[in-house]
């Protein structure tokens, strides 16, 4: 039992840290819902390290479709030791002028993908007494920003769905957390202006590799103890 899941790791963060969770030994269970091809490339890459890799592609949206791909794969390859909930979007607008779709698809992925993805995936993990969550924020979810009403409700959600899931399954020895990237060098921030790169202390973005190094901690033996935290990845911003 030595699989982990990555949500949305056919880029970015994901990528980096399927890449990272390779190298220090874990089976790899990539995921996506668009980038077949670049999650093909990916696995070559990664089944050169020596260890198992496989793909799942599913909408995490889609509450039946998540549900059906990981009680499969699960029934096929046994219960994961982790799951990264890793994919998400933000769909930015003025709160004036958000679009009823660019709210619900941005909490329907980040938010609702929470239930989607974990729910089928928590009895087996209860079952075998055994388990890392580790749970994508952002510092969105932790200050709010504005442009991003949509996205920081969605990434607060996850941190109170976090703190009370780490409360309910501690006991069965998994544990849950969350990470809360700051300004994260990817796609998804390549638009990004140069104030708010000048405006974090380190005068910097971070690097994938950066985050992925914490999601390698947090499934570690060493960190057993750690659980319901919201550990902030962000050169000492504040929004
Ligand atoms: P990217 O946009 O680079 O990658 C997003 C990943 O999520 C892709 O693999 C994408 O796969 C997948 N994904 C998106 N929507 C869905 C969906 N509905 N179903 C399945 N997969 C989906 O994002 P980042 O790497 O930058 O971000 C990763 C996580 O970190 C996100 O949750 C983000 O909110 C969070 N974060 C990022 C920060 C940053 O600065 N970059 C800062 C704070 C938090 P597909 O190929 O299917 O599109």
């Amino acid at each position: 039992m030595n699989d982990v899941l990555i949500t949305g790791s056919s880029r970015g963060i994901g990528r980096e840290t399927a890449i990272y969770l390779a190298e220090n030994g874990y089976d790899i269970v990539l995921h996506c819902s668009k980038n077949a091809e670049r999650l093909e490339e990916l696995k070559s890459e990664i089944a050169k390290k020596g260890v198992n890799v496989r793909t799942l592609a599913f909408d995490v949206s889609n509450r039946e479709e998540a549900k059906k791909v990981l009680l499969e794969d699960i029934k096929t390859h046994g219960i994961y030791y982790g799951i990264v909930l890793n994919a998400g979007i933000a769909k930015d607008n003025p709160f004036p002028a958000m679009e009823d779709n660019e709210w619900d698809n941005v909490i329907n992925t980040n938010l609702n993908g929470f239930y989607n993805v974990i729910r089928p995936l928590i009895l087996p993990m209860i079952q075998v007494k055994k388990g890392r969550i580790i749970v994508m924020s952002s510092i969105s979810g932790q200050c709010g920003n504005k442009g991003q009403v949509n996205y920081s409700a969605s990434k607060a959600g996850l941190i109170g769905a976090m703190k009370a899931l780490s409360q309910e399954t501690a006991k069965r020895k998994i544990t849950v957390n969350c990470i809360a990237p700051g300004l994260i060098e990817t796609e998804m921030t390549e638009n990004i202006p140069e104030e708010a790169v000048k405006a974090v202390p380190m005068k910097r973005m971070g690097t994938a590799k950066e985050v992925a190094s914490l999601v390698n901690y947090l499934l570690s033996k060493d960190a057993g103890y750690i659980t319901g935290q919201v550990i902030a990845v962000n050169g000492g911003m504040y929004l």
